[in-house]
Order: structure tokens, then sequence, then C-alpha cells
């Protein structure tokens, strides 16, 4: 079995979504001072790096990361190229066979994008396309970009079409070595009650 790491390092200095809290990881206890063992303290903001969202970031009443259902974010997944692209647009989806798949993941750069750079001119999701997926039964929208949504837009409407429609969203996914096709994914978010969105390790195999 191949495995491909899909995830984005955390690291401080990393590039977050303007005026979101910073990355941090200090060191709470230390054994080179005296400390029984090591131990950091980490502090995120729960859209940082490769994450989930869950409905409840834009849902006042929807559902938090913690009670997403598992069966979400394991299992079957497709890769698709739309590098180069400025939207994906239903017109994108022509000629696919739709049959079987639940997850798909969204490749829109081929080349590692700069981790300590925040760069607003991203591909997003035309409501459109992503009332589209919904019709297919989609249960995963992935995506190698910071969100859905177009950098300046207010309405969010890629998220709210597919959050409200209990469709999860991942963003931030790390795809430019990732050739497209059929794979299994894993991404799980961690148990954080309340919580808005989770980071994820993200795992492709096949
Ligand atoms: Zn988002």
């Amino acid at each position: 079995m191949e495995f491909f790491d899909i995830s984005r390092t955390l690291f401080e200095g990393m590039a977050v979504w303007p005026g979101d809290p910073e990355f941090s990881r200090t060191q709470s206890l230390s054994m080179e001072e005296g400390a029984a063992s090591n131990v950091s303290l980490i502090a995120l903001g729960s859209h940082t790096g490769t994450h989930v969202d869950a409905p409840l970031h834009l849902i006042r009443t929807g559902t938090d990361v913690a009670l997403l259902p598992l069966s979400h974010f394991v299992g079957p997944a497709r890769v698709l190229d739309l590098v180069g692209r400025k939207c994906i647009l239903p017109g994108h989806f022509e000629g696919i066979d739709w049959q079987g798949v639940r997850r798909v993941l969204f490749k829109t750069c081929d080349h590692p994008s700069p981790d300590r750079l925040f760069d607003q001119n991203y591909t997003c999701l035309d409501q459109k396309a992503a009332e589209f997926l919904v019709g297919k039964g989609i249960l995963l929208v992935g995506i190698d970009t910071p969100s859905v949504d177009p950098f300046d837009s207010t309405d969010l409407l890629a998220h709210k079409t597919l959050l409200s429609s209990g469709v999860v969203i991942v963003e931030g996914l790390a795809l430019d070595l990732i050739s497209p096709g059929d794979y299994w994914l894993a991404c799980l978010p961690l148990k954080i009650a309340g919580s808005d969105g989770s980071p994820v390790r993200a795992v492709l195999w096949r």
C-alpha cells in the first residue's frame, strides 16, 4: 500500500487566514530544563493549515466538529485535476462518471504553495458547482486552497450551500504531488466540543 500525506505542516510563522490566530508551539515542560517529560503548549485557530469546516462555522445552530459523522471522513475519494481554473464551474464536471463517488478533492495547484505567505488569488468553487455536488450526494468536498469561497466573499455561498446540506469541507490540502484518480482518504477532525472546525491529518492511499 502506498500512502500520500496531503496535510500541511504546522509551524510557527506559517501562513494563516488574515485576522485568524497565528499558530504557536512553545515548550511547556522541557527535559532539558529538568522536567520528567517534554510537553508542548499548542495554540492555533480552528481553521489553521489542513482543516475541516463544520456546519457551525457558518450556521449559528449548525453541528459542531465533535458531532460530525466519522463516515464522511474515511473512505474512497476521487482527486480531480482543476489546475489553472480561476473558479470551479459545473461545466468542468462534464464527462465525469459520478457513480459511487462520495468524496471529491479538487487539485487546483501543481506546485507547492508558499507556506509562509497567504495568497489571496486562489481557485474557488462556484455556488452552482457546489449545488451540483450536493445533488450528486457527495459527503465531503476537499480543496487545496484556504477556502471554497473567494477571498473577498462576504456571502460565502459555496460554504453555505455545502454545509447546509450536510457536506463537510476540508480546506488547505496539499495536493501538488498527487495525480488525479481514485484513492482511499482519511482526514479525521479532533473531537473538540463546540468547535466550528478542526485541523486534520489528511492521508490518501491506494
Ligand atoms: Zn472554510
